[in-house]
């Protein structure tokens, strides 16, 4: 029998994680089921389908998985975004600002051609604090950014706006 359950259905709520007071969503057991997994890299690379992308771009740490099967599907190159001191070789970074305090992210700086078509992808767009930090490095690479792809929107934080005022292409599978 045909299941009907959506991606949302995989995804389970945890309350005071990582501190009080948060709603953390957690998409490991989205991750866990063959058939949730799947929809979801399905559905998130479906707008993109037919379109020239060069590269998938991962934002750690649940975006290095997703990005690695988007990529795979697509039969193309996977480039990481990781947390400082992460990436073995040649790197620029980006710092942004976290709820409290200020993280950095960082990218080969050879990982991206000028001009390549890159999806970038990740799990949640909360603030949209972490995906502009990855867009501000890809546009130093000169990368072309052709869509962010996200399994959870949570539009009351304002990270849509934020990144389709950057001119971004934002398509996410649930809020
Ligand atoms: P933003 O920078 O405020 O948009 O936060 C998004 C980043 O924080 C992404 O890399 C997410 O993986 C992570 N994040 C924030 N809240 C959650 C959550 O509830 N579940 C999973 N990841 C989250």
């Amino acid at each position: 029998m045909k299941s009907s359950k959506s991606v949302r259905d995989y995804i389970r709520t945890i309350a005071d994680f990582p501190h009080e007071g948060i709603l953390f969503r957690d998409v490991t057991t989205l991750f866990a089921d063959p058939r949730g997994f799947r929809m979801a890299i399905d559905q998130m690379l479906h707008p993109y389908v037919g379109e020239r992308i060069d590269k998938v771009v991962g934002l750690e740490a649940r975006g290095l998985i997703l990005g690695g099967a988007i990529a795979h599907q697509l039969g193309i190159g996977f480039v990481p975004i990781r947390k400082k001191g992460k990436l073995p070789g040649t790197t620029i970074s980006q710092d942004y600002k976290l709820e409290y305090g200020e993280a950095i992210v960082e990218i080969h700086d050879d990982a991206i051609l000028p001009g390549e078509n890159v999806l970038v992808v990740d799990d949640l767009l909360a603030t949209g604090g972490t995906a502009e930090a990855g867009i501000k490095l890809l546009e130093r690479l000169g990368a072309n950014i052709v869509g962010c792809a996200f399994i959870v929107d949570l539009p009351e934080l304002g990270g849509r706006k934020l990144l389709e005022k950057l001119g971004m292409d934002v398509h996410a599978l649930c809020e």
